[in-house]
């Protein structure tokens, strides 16, 4: 049997500096040689999983097709390419040490001493050894953290013998480090690299490939330099440059033949590289016909990572009609009747995205109305479709009291409630719906047009469904439709409001699965949507600038603008 080779992402000299799109670009320049690849994030914190993080610590919870809720960069992995992870392909060592003391307690050690060496890293190694599956050729597995912590310690050590099990042509060590410029000196500095090279092959690792971050790129003897210092190919070390759109990244590997040096290490004859599809892509994307305002009202918009998802996929709906999405955050808490109309009406699309508790839930039922109300596409993900449902039972169905029992545990009006209360049983804490489920669309609804076929499957990660047996029959009364449900557990899935021009909650998660090569269908429809208002209501660029001009009072408009006409004297 052919075992795959491997690939390991370590990172040095401080965090955030992209490795999991590194992890996620070489991947991807390997899938376009028809390689098959799969991916995997090792986290060495001790939460089990990111589940019960907060999204400000963390950032976005990204939910694979199986229901396991992983680290954001298993959204980079799956928008870069086609591999299908599971909860295979992340774990922390919180959960890595659950399995093992879970072993432990059960007698498994048969009296052994259970320690770091072998056991931790034992368990690392299988957990490496479960992606790696035969129809695999190459398995890239990222560490998270920066080599040097404490508790990334096992981790650098399992990989380190995974390369002494497979040999040197059996897998490759890729470090991204920092190539900082010091502007007081007026120069590009090489020393934090080296020293976490240092670091690396202090702990047995020599790197094959240095993709250095810097700003502006390098001269040859900057790569010289570090080459020499870290004992690294000079064709290995890559200037990984900032660039304008993530999706640049593969291009900028390509160019400087990140994945013919990672081939050659790894012995594997691949075919040519075809990135003409993705190049194109990242052409259209700086390259749109016209723009498209579209305001996201949520909690944690203050942290893009967030909601890291969700913004990709509302630049793909775009890319999808040749536009640049403009993403515009607001704060759902800043939302108020009286000044919601001026706050938004700039945009021509509205969304409520996913989150948990109460705050913000006001401003939300308004950006809701106000929409609804002023015919604004609307599109309302996960806890936006329970907000979407509970404005409109109150104002159009005088349903007064409507709410969900997350926000008000007495409510008496219970729109929206965990299972087990639908149900009558007790409630027992109650879990969350995880992961992919099928979903049946009415034909002619706004989501059957946009699909294009009447059974989906899509990610969810939520705890509290729509009481149906008690306000189905009122909602629709008022025409708001019903248009996708489980088939079998009758779940409401979709609502939506067939008489406006575009206004769709769904209780799943469309984001996850949204790539730039193939946006998801109900962005798709929903930006498009929003620029069909954004046209009828004259709205290019140009136009907003002139009536925002208009607007302002004359005399302090026009000062200004004089003042700019005449020549300096
Ligand atoms: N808080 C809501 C629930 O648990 C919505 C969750 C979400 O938006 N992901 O049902």
């Amino acid at each position: 049997m052919a075992r795959p080779k491997y690939i390991f992402i370590t990172g040095g000299v401080v965090s955030s500096l992209g490795k999991g799109i590194t992890s996620a670009s070489i991947a991807n320049l390997l899938e376009c040689r028809g390689l098959k690849v799969t991916l995997q994030k090792l986290d060495p914190y001790l939460n089990i999983d990111p589940g019960t993080m907060s999204p400000f610590q963390h950032g976005e919870v990204f939910v694979t097709d199986d229901g396991a809720e992983t680290d954001l960069d298993l959204g980079h992995y799956e928008r870069f390419t086609h591999a299908v992870l599971t909860r295979a392909n992340n774990a922390t060592s919180g959960s890595i040490y659950e399995r093992i003391l879970a072993k432990e307690r059960r007698g498994d050690y048969l009296g052994k001493t259970v320690q770091v060496i072998p056991h931790v890293t034992g368990a690392i190694r299988e957990q490496i050894e479960r992606v790696s599956t035969k129809d695999i050729d190459v398995v890239l597995t990222e560490i998270g953290g920066t080599v040097g912590d404490i508790e990334s310690l096992p981790f650098v050590e399992a990989i380190r013998q995974v390369r002494q099990q497979v040999g040197r042509r059996g897998c490759v060590f890729v470090h991204v480090t920092l190539v900082p410029y010091i502007a007081a000196a007026g120069e590009l500095k090489t020393k934090p690299t080296q020293h976490s090279v240092k670091e690396l092959r202090a702990l047995g690792i020599q790197p094959d490939i240095l993709i250095c971050r810097t700003e502006t790129g390098f001269s040859a003897d900057i790569r010289e330099k570090i080459a020499l210092f870290c004992d690294v190919d000079k064709e290995a070390v890559i200037a990984a440059r900032d660039v304008d759109t993530v999706y640049q990244v593969p291009v900028e590997f390509a160019a400087q033949r990140v994945d013919e040096i990672v081939l050659d290490r790894l012995r594997i004859e691949a075919g040519p590289r075809n990135l003409e599809p993705w190049k194109q892509m990242v052409h259209n994307l700086r390259n749109p016909r016209d723009a498209v305002e579209i305001g996201v009202v949520g909690k944690y918009v203050d942290y893009e990572d967030s909601y890291k998802s969700l913004k990709e996929a509302l630049l793909h709906g775009g890319l999808a009609h040749g536009l640049e999405t403009k993403v515009r955050w607001v704060e759902a808490e800043d939302i108020k009747r009286e000044t919601c109309a001026e706050q938004l009406s700039a945009y021509d699309g509205i969304l409520v995205p996913g989150g948990f508790g109460l705050r913000g839930i006001d401003g939300m039922l308004e950006a809701i109305r106000y929409a609804r109300e002023n015919d604004v596409p609307y599109f309302g993900i996960c806890l936006g479709m329970q907000t979407m449902v509970i404005e409109f039972l109150r104002n159009v169905c005088g349903v007064a009291g409507a709410h969900s029992t997350e926000f008000d545990p007495k409510a008496t009006e219970r729109a929206f409630l965990k299972l087990r209360e639908l149900k009558g049983v007790e409630d027992l804490g109650g879990t969350m719906r995880l992961g992919a489920w099928p979903c049946r669309l009415e034909p002619g609804s706004f989501a059957e047009r946009a699909y294009g076929r009447l059974e989906i499957s899509e990610r969810h990660r939520h705890r509290f469904e729509f009481n149906r047996p008690e306000y189905e029959g009122i909602v629709t009364k008022h025409g708001m439709r019903i248009s996708g449900e489980t088939p079998e557990v009758d779940y409401v899935e979709i609502c939506e409001l067939p008489s406006h021009p575009w206004y769709l909650g769904c209780q799943f998660h469309p984001e996850f699965k949204s790539k730039p090569l193939e946006p998801q269908p109900l962005f798709k429809a929903f930006v498009g949507a929003s620029y069909k208002r954004r046209t009828e209501r004259g709205q290019t660029d140009e136009q907003a600038e002139a009536e925002k001009f208009l607007r302002l009072p004359r005399s302090r408009s026009l000062g200004p603008m004089l003042q700019w006409a005449e020549p300096d004297t």
